[in-house]
């Protein structure tokens, strides 16, 4: 796996170039709405300052597409991560280029310096060499931190890891450490639970999840498809009618595994997607006819909530119900806190599924509450991301 990190190398008064994900969220008057990803970026960035180095930073920041574009510039990151460091933070207007280079010649020792996003340059999602060679001249060491981004084999994520020293900052290093126990050699009994939207999304995840886990259980609008699968009728439901086959796929599969298949035994139905339709708690097999299976109801809460009383280990992605809308956030909200109370190890990755853990309010009773969105989604599916091997093969 990872093999160098931040803290293996001598920084002091090298010039060290870090890879971050400050793709934050942000209101429509461009103000920052969640700091988590800069806050999680600090003890690389900290650890840095107080060695005496000379820190340039880049980040990617929503899609630009290659060109400049004023909604995308990363002035209000600094200005946070400045307020978050009690330092000021130096800011560069592009990424690249020679006043970008008299900048960072400037900069001394303990000094923090933000370049411009890395994606004004269509170069960046190219993974262009030529790109890369002018980010990676800035510094002379490479930390990559962007766990976020590592999914992605971007010029200031694989690119610049191939013309420097590399190492991973700790951050990156917590998410692959934390992800990795999951997959390899974890404290079992090992639980999933697997929720959102589509089943498309998480075929990769559902089958990678079937060869290592003990306890899977679904919930979610994807777990309608099961039923459907099952014969079952589902009303308006959100179903896949071109995925039918692989979820039979998918439940023979766990049979011939052993894998205990939790699906949910009752439904919160409603008459449409609104906070204020009418409801009804049916078994599956009851939707009323144009009507929508919207959340898990109590009695599922509560065997999935026995399942992770039980396990040494609990992965959890997806939301168990249309969360965003308060009535159906029940369920959802039954696990995170059955979650917060686990004896064992416990794990979420994907973004809505940490929106949902951080709405209910018990995500520091969580053991690892993963940033990384599609990244994490895409290491829970057994796949190797680029960022990660590029320093792996270091
Ligand atoms: P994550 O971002 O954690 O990987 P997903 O993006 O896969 O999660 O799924 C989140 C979405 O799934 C939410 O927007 C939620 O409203 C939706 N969802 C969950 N249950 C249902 C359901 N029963 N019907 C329709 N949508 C659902
Ligand atoms: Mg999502």
């Amino acid at each position: 796996m990872l093999t160098l990190g931040v803290q293996d190398l001598d920084v002091a008064g090298k010039r060290v170039l870090v890879r971050v994900d400050f793709n934050v969220p942000t209101d429509a008057a461009g103000e920052i709405t969640d700091d988590t990803r800069i806050r999680a970026a600090l003890p690389t960035i900290e650890h840095l300052m107080h060695r005496g180095a000379r820190v340039i930073l880049m980040s990617h920041f929503g899609r630009p597409k290659g060109k400049v574009d004023e909604r995308y510039r990363l002035n209000k990151v600094a200005e946070r991560l400045s307020q978050l460091l009690g330092k000021p933070v130096i800011k560069t207007d592009d990424c690249i280029g020679p006043e970008t280079e008299a900048a960072v010649r400037k900069l001394k020792p303990g000094e923090v310096l933000l370049l411009e996003n890395v994606r004004f340059h269509p170069g960046e999602e190219a993974n262009d060499p030529a790109f890369a060679r002018q980010l990676a001249q800035l510094g002379e060491v490479f930390v990559n931190d962007a766990f976020g981004a590592a999914h992605r084999a971007h010029a200031s994520t694989t690119g610049v890891a191939e013309l420097l020293p590399a190492a991973a900052g700790f951050l990156m290093q917590k998410e692959v450490e934390a992800l990795s126990r999951v997959l390899t050699n974890p404290e079992r009994p090992l639980m999933a639970i697997v929720g959102g939207a589509k089943v498309s999304d998480k075929i990769k995840l559902l089958e990678n999840f079937l060869r290592r886990v003990d306890v899977l259980a679904l919930g979610g609008g994807m777990a309608n498809t099961f039923f459907k699968a099952q014969g079952m009728e589902v009303g308006s439901s959100l179903v896949e009618d071109d995925f039918l086959e692989e979820a039979r796929r998918l439940l023979a599969e766990a049979r011939e595994r052993d894998v205990k298949l939790i699906l949910p035994e009752d439904v919160l139905v409603a008459e449409d997607l609104k906070a204020d339709a009418r409801t009804a708690l049916v078994r599956p097999q009851e939707v009323p006819p144009g009507w929508k299976i919207v959340d898990i109801g109590p009695r599922t809460v509560e065997r999935i909530a026995e399942e992770i009383r039980k396990s040494r280990t609990v992965v959890w992605n997806g939301p168990m119900g249309v969360f965003e809308v308060k009535p159906f956030a029940r369920g959802t909200e039954g696990v995170a806190r059955a979650m917060a109370e686990a004896p064992g190890t416990t794990v979420v990755g994907g973004g809505d599924s940490v929106a949902a853990v951080e709405q209910v309010g018990v995500s520091r009773r969580i053991s690892h509450i993963s940033t990384g969105g599609g990244a994490s989604l895409e290491f829970l599916e057994g796949k190797e991301l680029p960022g990660v091997a590029a320093l792996a093969a270091k």
